[in-house]
């Protein structure tokens, strides 16, 4: 595979009388898309040539579809053509109303679906150890225009998804799951996808598990399946009948296929991932002034992220932001700032309290982290953190 530093040196001019280059050094993304070899993608779309059927729950969309049903461990699923669409075809399927329970700290597209579908957001505080939405601070936030919660399975860890069912019941509230960060994920071998009413789960070219763009929905109520299958394609139910005023978001064969190669190897790429982590826990479990993820129980977890949290009294988190990009090292302050924080959140929404949020993305930054990623790079990436946290 052929690295930025690689073109670099080959481009830039070595004799002189052009200026000799400096030494660049070898560029570590914050994540690489994986992609399976050309030859297994090529092989796997030639058949949509013969048949072209390229969209509209083609072949390859109905396989998806199903592998995904056991490797998620799932009653159900249907793709989409990102999970952001995905997310606000669930909130209309549902018939959310009113104001939903979310958190600020999270990707755009969490809150976004909300405010897209004409519902109020109102944010509750988050956990200080895993970052997942503080369920015991959840109740206080409920009214009588409350009708569901949205809160996101972030970096993979897992939801308190008992106590927020116990809340749910109580007041008749649905429950939406972002788990755009829980490809895989299981509880004591359960599919993740499997809590609530519905999981969303993005397969951007960035996630885990990628279809290019993709999404899909996991739910438990197989009387659904129809009803998202519809709205994703303008509510069309037959040649001659339309339901309902439905939009378009299907995927198509193509990224259907994209899926079906990289499901192939997922297992492997996650073991990967796993060592990533393993050596990035060995190097920094002792530094003081960091804290990492910590493991949750009976959690088969994904490796998705590897977010660190300065706790020194002094914040070093942007510096070292700064001295990693300088040694072309690119980490995000992930989820900086709060969706709160917004230009279009500020002063909109009453519910602004939350201080573990503002705590965290204050104090965040994940690292690279990829299959491919080398011990090397990882070495080198923790002597910049060590420094950086103690200067
Ligand atoms: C990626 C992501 C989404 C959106 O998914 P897309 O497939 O990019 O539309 C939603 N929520 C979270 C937390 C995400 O990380």
């Amino acid at each position: 595979m052929l690295h930025i530093a690689d073109l670099q040196s080959t481009v830039l001019p070595t004799s002189p009388p052009y200026p000799v280059p400096k030494l660049v050094p070898r560029v570590v993304p914050v994540t690489k898309s994986v992609l399976p070899s050309f030859e297994e993608y090529i092989a796997e779309i030639q058949a949509l040539w013969e048949t072209r059927w390229l969209t509209n729950n083609g072949s390859k969309h109905q396989q998806l579809e199903r592998s995904l049903e056991d490797y998620l461990k799932v009653e159900n699923v249907a793709l989409f053509t990102n999970g952001h669409l995905a997310l606000e075809t669930a909130i209309e399927v549902l018939g959310l109303t009113g104001e939903v329970i979310t958190t600020p700290f999270t990707f755009a597209s969490t809150s976004h679906a909300l405010i897209r579908k004409g519902l109020t957001p109102v944010y509750g505080d988050i956990r200080a150890d895993n970052y997942t939405l503080d369920a015991t601070k959840l109740e206080r936030l409920i009214t009588t225009k409350t009708s569901a919660i949205l809160p996101v399975h972030v970096y993979g860890n897992v939801c308190d998804v008992e106590a927020i069912e116990e809340i749910a019941k109580r007041y008749g509230l649905k429950v939406i799951y972002d788990a755009a960060h829980s490809f895989g994920v299981t509880v004591n071998g359960r599919g993740i996808g499997t809590y609530g009413d519905v999981s969303m789960f993005s397969f951007h070219a960035t996630k885990v598990f990628h279809t290019i763009e993709g999404g899909a929905l996991t739910f438990n109520d197989p009387q659904l399946k129809e009803r998202f299958n519809r709205m994703k394609n303008f509510g069309i139910v037959g040649p001659e009948t339309v339901k309902e005023p439905g939009g378009n978001a299907k995927m198509n064969e193509f990224q259907a296929a994209m899926g079906i190669c990289n499901l192939r190897h997922i297992d492997e790429l996650l073991e990967l991932r796993g060592r990533v982590r393993a050596s990035y826990d060995r190097r920094l479990g002792k530094v003081e002034g960091i804290r990492l993820l910590s493991p949750q129980p009976g959690v088969q977890t994904n490796h998705s992220y590897y977010p660190i949290v300065f706790t020194n009294k002094v914040n070093r988190r942007d510096e070292v932001h700064d001295m990693l990009e300088r040694e072309g090292i690119y980490s995000r302050k992930y989820f900086y700032p709060l969706v709160t924080d917004y230009d279009w959140n500020l002063n909109r929404f009453a519910s602004r309290r939350t201080p573990t949020a503002q705590c965290i993305a204050d104090r965040v930054l994940t690292l690279p982290l990829y299959p491919e990623l080398s011990e090397e790079d990882v070495a080198r990436i923790c002597k910049v953190v060590q420094k950086g946290v103690m200067t």
